[in-house]
């Protein structure tokens, strides 16, 4: 009996779930691998999923696909979208979506080790399935490494991954070296003191403080970074006050940082806590800011060697002209962390899930910005195939190469 994917998928975007709260996700995903005759381990970092398919000796390969859905409200317009809510860490009721497509990745998996399955007699070795969590908080992969994943399962010989991307369905995007950017999420605390509004004079006001620093802010990449090195800063939150008429005690900022490079993290993370002390001290601060670590993730490399096979096993399998280098993403993962803590290759590539012919048009009108949503957008939904399709047999193809 072969599992239907598209049902899967649907069903699977209906029902998005937040960051470590992946329980009927993960549920699904773990009945589907032990229907397949895998042995399945549920609850590994939260609500993590393992599935072992042991077939004789050789490579163990792991395989990895991640599974939360975002707080977005789904605009699609799509019969199956979403309407589903949940509560966030602060205890707010939001909307959820899978905006980033990860509800693409399980179906993707699912889909790979049923093939792998069928095969068997084809290869040997072992496939290791990590379903993990919360990649969308960085926190997953960590999560389940913290709960012994090295210690409990067999060992990786390489880490394999992949990411829906608005890129054309059935192509693939993968490259040597960096692919996607370090990251680290940083919180800022602005110390004033609050008062009236009608009398500034007796304040020291931490809203101005951060509307000045976020402005300067935005000189650190355009002043202070060599322009051939990518970097990015974003201040993507600002919360301050309550009320017209009260200037606040503090004022709270939210940054994200990102650089392929790992030597620039030092750097930007260190002009960036200079401009935001000297804001504060221009405002006359009488405290220091505070400074908080959200999340801090590796960049994304992908080993040469590794990838080489893998790019000629996409190739063999999607033709020549399907294998691009997608250039260096700014976006973050935290795959990483299996492989890194192994001290494996990790290959870890995209795969396009926009329609063909609209992605044509849009680069052909030179609107891709505009007319092509995003991951993470309301407007973001892969085609359902070829997407499922190619994923499946990306994933496939990338292991087979691996295993003997
Ligand atoms: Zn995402
Ligand atoms: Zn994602």
């Amino acid at each position: 009996m072969t599992i239907d994917l598209e049902a899967l998928y649907i069903d699977l975007h209906k029902h998005p779930e937040l960051s470590f709260q992946e329980t009927r996700t993960a549920g699904v995903a773990a009945s589907h691998l032990r229907d397949l005759g895998l042995e399945v381990h549920e609850g590994i970092g939260i609500t993590g999923v393992i599935g072992v398919l042991r077939n004789g000796s050789g490579p163990v390969v792991w395989l990895r696909a991640d599974m939360d859905g975002l707080p977005v409200a789904e605009e699609t317009g799509l019969p199956y979208a979403s309407s589903a809510t949940g509560i966030d860490p602060d205890g707010a009721a939001v909307p959820v979506m899978h905006a980033c497509g990860h509800d693409m990745h399980v179906t993707a998996m699912i889909g790979a080790v049923e093939r792998l399955v069928a095969q068997r007699a084809e290869w040997s070795g072992t496939v290791v399935v990590v379903i993990q969590p919360a990649e969308e908080f960085g926190a997953g992969a960590r999560a389940m490494l913290d709960d012994g994943l090295l210690d409990r399962f067999p060992r990786p010989d390489v880490v394999l991954g992949q990411h829906v991307t608005p890129l054309p369905a059935g192509v693939i995007g993968v490259r040597p070296g960096p692919q996607m950017s370090a990251s680290d999420g940083i919180q800022v605390v602005l110390h004033g003191r609050g008062g009236h509004g009608s009398r500034p004079h007796s304040t020291i006001d931490p809203i101005v403080m951060a509307a000045a620093t976020i402005m300067r802010l935005q000189t650190v990449v355009s002043r202070e970074v060599d322009p051939h090195d990518l970097a990015v800063v974003t201040v993507g939150a600002v919360h301050s006050g309550t009320k017209n008429n009260i200037i606040p005690a503090d004022a709270n900022l939210q940054l994200s940082l990102r650089y392929p490079d790992e030597q620039l993290r030092e750097k930007v993370l260190e002009k960036v806590e200079r401009v935001v002390r000297a804001e504060a001290m221009a405002s006359g601060a009488e405290r220091e800011p505070e400074f908080s670590t959200l999340h801090s993730l590796p960049a994304t490399i992908n080993d040469a060697d590794a990838t080489a096979r893998a790019v000629a096993a996409f190739q063999a399998a999607f033709g020549e002209q399907r294998v691009i280098d997608p250039g260096l993403f700014t976006g973050s993962e935290d795959v990483s962390w299996f492989a890194r803590d192994a001290g494996v290759p990790l290959v870890f590539w995209f795969w396009g899930g926009h329609d063909p012919i609209a992605y044509a048009e849009a680069e052909a009108n030179g609107t891709l910005d505009r007319d092509v949503p995003t991951n993470h957008s309301p407007f973001y939904a892969p085609v359902i195939q070829p997407t499922i399709d190619a994923g499946v047999t990306a994933m496939v193809v990338a292991a087979r190469e691996f295993l003997d």
